[in-house]
């Protein structure tokens, strides 16, 4: 299997976990559509900024156009140069990151580790399953070695920027 494919068995089994808390927990959770406080300009992994290269390849030449023109004037660290009037203009091929926002992802802060998530998210909520949380640690090991294995037959910088990987 190529690092592409890898990448979107991951994405899948990200997306499957993702949607089973949403399902369970969607009276609990505020995000919506125009909710965008998330959607800060990110860098990625290569072999995600590939993926998100493909799907907007397969735009109408004008989408990826206006795509392009929002990626160059996006700045460092502001928004998100794929959010536009409040939705991600690549919504289907968003980073992984993307997926698990607001949802309960097990982070480490030094020696410990904490369950984080959005605190507009699961008011009222007493306790969340072990089930419903991303260990966040382990999901970004896993894409790190999707991404090596990507990198080795496509050489390359190891993360790039949102806008750098819609420019390229
Ligand atoms: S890729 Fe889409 S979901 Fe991810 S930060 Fe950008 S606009 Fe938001």
């Amino acid at each position: 299997m190529s690092g592409l494919e890898n990448y979107r068995v991951l994405v899948a089994r990200v997306d499957e976990m993702c949607a089973t808390t949403a399902t369970k927990f969607a009276a609990h959770l505020a995000c919506r559509p125009g909710c965008d406080a998330c959607c800060r300009h990110l860098t990625i992994f290569a072999v995600e900024a590939a993926a998100l290269r493909r799907a907007l390849e397969e735009l109408p030449p004008s989408q990826q156009e206006q795509i392009r023109e929002l990626a160059k004037v996006s700045t460092a660290h502001g928004r998100c140069p794929l959010l536009h009037d409040g939705l991600c203009l690549l919504y289907e091929a968003r980073p992984i990151i993307c997926r698990t926002h607001g949802l309960p992802l097990l982070v480490k802060r030094g020696d410990d580790s904490e369950i984080d998530f959005c605190p507009e998210n699961f008011a009222g909520v007493e306790s969340i399953p072990g089930s419903a949380v991303i260990d966040l640690e382990r999901l970004n090991a896993l894409l790190a070695a999707i991404n090596a294995l990507y990198l080795k037959g496509c050489p390359g910088p190891e993360r790039i920027t949102m806008a750098q990987a819609l420019s390229e």
